[in-house]
């Protein structure tokens, strides 16, 4: 049962939320926030939702087992013992007369904030095929879910934030893929086949070459979507007519530009997830293609159980690249994301151990915590200091060339891209409001001398920090050793100058004249390694340093011998 008695208490609290949440004010104040100081760790919610009986099987004949006891906590038969019933807490329970509505307001819109924060932000479903994890993610016209909710409004608060004459202007875009037998597969260009899952230095989640949309009504994200959702891989198991075979993630971007100074800029991304069912395939009827698709679903599962566990236990390593999914969930659990996890369960009685096994993959979920923090850094065209003339720096070619290949392979849309500017070169990945401006130009100028010279490289500014110091360090002492020649050379000149008059004077070239009329310059000759012929050599071997050499081998055979006596008085003794 839905927890009845405090349905009035949640009605509050979504109230509550939902005015913080869309409210100027609260808005205003949570980007100040973000700007300033590193939100406190997150833990992971997790809210637990109980379908209603479906296909009228409700009744004495199938008895539910599981039973809501308030907002935040259930009840489920135990098995081993028929008398007992096992009892779980989360931060949430939607018992089956909940609506849509009412997952969303409790669970889901609270941390859609967050994106205007710069901080990614992440709903998954999870828990057996059948139980409503698609119904809570996609719903249906009549009663739509999450997602359509959640862009309703996330659309609805870029307009409001980024109207004119607000500080920051805002864009949104939408990507959609579906991990399907381990393999990314983008469902807005289903032609481009299994896309890998990168990381880039900032430890952000990438995948390149994934199609990204720029969206800016419910009517554009629809247009993108339905299309898509057509392409997914959906087959027929004996549990559930439409079962989705694969995990589902929906990606919407926010994109945030400030448009006074400091020009700063933030992004946001949030994931929508639909996984695949978590079903038993002993209890599907599963052969062939789709035991094995069942095999690669629970290979996905079981290693999300491997990383909420080694999350759990704060071990060294946890095994996210042991499958595509937790690969690309990296930066939701144990990362940088708000996440929230709807665990879907369903009161028949044949579903009663997948249910306990969604509850406690549930429950130990709820351990985890992240730490979310705010992606934000500079605009390109905010680094004043930077005066390097657009056209010199930024050919076509060059700027395609100076961009990280990820970026390359995204290729962001960026509907509201500032104007093309000098910095437009500098890898996005950096954080460069934190880079002395004398440095960064001075890595601008290595950055355009590389690109004059053909340099099929990395750009300068995509290059690892430790590297990066290196070059700045040898940059540093070239630009010195340049500066102390130059003077070198002034003096050298001025001493020339001041001879050639002497000599005007005298009427006697320098060179006729003796030693000891001769002035002294203070440049000393440079130091050059002279190759001499063996003559040479040989003659020099006959001058009076020679007898030098002669002396010292004098001196060291002696010493030999001293030491060849002190050895044979040693063997005398022994
Ligand atoms: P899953 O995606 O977990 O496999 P579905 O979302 O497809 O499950 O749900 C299975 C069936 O149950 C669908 O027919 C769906 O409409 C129905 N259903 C699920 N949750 C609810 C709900 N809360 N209220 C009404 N019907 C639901
Ligand atoms: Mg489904």
């Amino acid at each position: 049962m839905a927890a009845g008695g405090s349905t009035q208490q949640r009605r509050r609290e979504m109230a509550a939320a939902s005015a913080a949440a869309i409210s100027g004010a609260g808005r205003c104040r949570l980007s100040k926030i973000g700007a300033t100081r590193r939100p406190p760790p997150a833990r992971v919610r997790v809210a637990v939702r109980l379908r209603p009986f479906v296909d009228g099987t409700a009744g004495a004949s199938d008895p539910p087992c599981v039973r809501g006891m308030d907002s935040c906590s259930l009840e489920i038969a135990n098995w081993r013992n028929h008398q007992e019933t096992l009892k779980y807490q989360f931060d949430a329970f939607y018992g089956e007369r909940s609506t849509q509505q009412d997952i969303y307001a409790g669970s889901v819109q609270p941390i859609l904030r967050h994106l205007l924060e710069g901080q990614n932000a992440s709903v998954l479903a999870y828990g057996p095929t059948g139980a409503g994890k698609t119904h809570t993610m996609l719903g249906s016209p009549e009663q739509p879910g999450v997602i359509p909710r959640a862009l309703m409004d996330l659309l609805q608060l870029t307009r409001e934030e980024g109207a004119e004459g607000r500080p920051w202007a805002l864009s949104v875009t939408m990507s959609y893929l579906e991990i399907y037998q381990e393999k990314v597969l983008d469902l807005l260009d289903p032609a481009s086949g299994d896309l890998v899952i990168r990381e880039d230095c900032r430890g952000n989640i990438l995948i390149p070459g994934l199609s990204q949309k720029p969206i800016s009504s419910f009517a554009d994200f629809e247009r993108h979507f339905l299309p898509a959702s057509r392409n997914r891989t959906v087959g027929a198991t004996r549990l559930n007519q439409r079962s989705s075979r694969s995990h589902a993630v929906l990606l919407v971007k926010v994109d945030q530009r400030e448009r006074l100074a400091p020009f700063r800029q933030r992004e946001g991304k949030l994931y929508l997830i639909d996984l695949a069912g978590s079903e038993d395939n002993r209890r599907t009827g599963n052969k062939g293609l789709r035991l094995k698709e069942s095999g690669a679903i629970n290979t996905s599962l079981f290693v999300l159980g491997k990383v909420v566990d080694a999350l759990n236990q704060g071990l060294p390593r946890v095994p996210y690249r042991d499958s595509k999914l937790t690969r690309l969930l990296q930066d939701s659990l144990g990362g940088s994301a708000h996440s929230i996890l709807i665990a879907n369960i369903a009161p028949e009685r044949r579903f009663y151990l997948d249910t306990v096994s969604a509850l406690n993959f549930a429950a130990r979920s709820k351990e985890v915590i992240n730490r979310p923090f705010t992606n934000e850094s500079l605009q390109p065209h905010a680094l004043g200091p930077v005066k390097l003339s657009q056209k010199e720096l930024l050919g076509p070619p060059e700027a395609k060339r100076a961009r990280g290949p990820e970026e390359e392979e995204i290729g962001s849309p960026e509907p509201m891209a500032a104007p093309a500017s000098a910095s437009q070169k500098l890898s996005p990945l950096q954080k460069l409001s934190s880079m002395d401006p004398a440095m960064l130009e001075r890595l601008l100028s290595l950055d355009r001398l590389l690109a004059s010279q053909g340099s099929q490289g990395a750009p300068l500014l995509s290059t690892p920090k430790r590297e990066r110091m290196v070059l700045m360090k040898t940059v540093e002492e070239k630009d010195l050793e340049i500066e102390r020649l130059k003077t070198k050379q002034k003096e050298l000149e001025a001493k020339m100058l001041a001879q050639k008059a002497e000599e005007k004077e005298n009427h006697c070239p320098t060179m006729l004249r003796p030693l000891s009329h001769r002035t002294v310059t203070g440049a000393k000759p440079l130091k050059k390694a002279v190759v001499m012929p063996l003559q040479l050599i040989q003659e020099q071997a006959a001058s009076p340093n020679a007898e030098i050499h002669i002396l010292k081998n004098k001196g060291r055979k002696r010493k030999a011998n001293i030491l060849g006596l002190a050895a044979g008085q040693r063997c005398g003794a022994s």
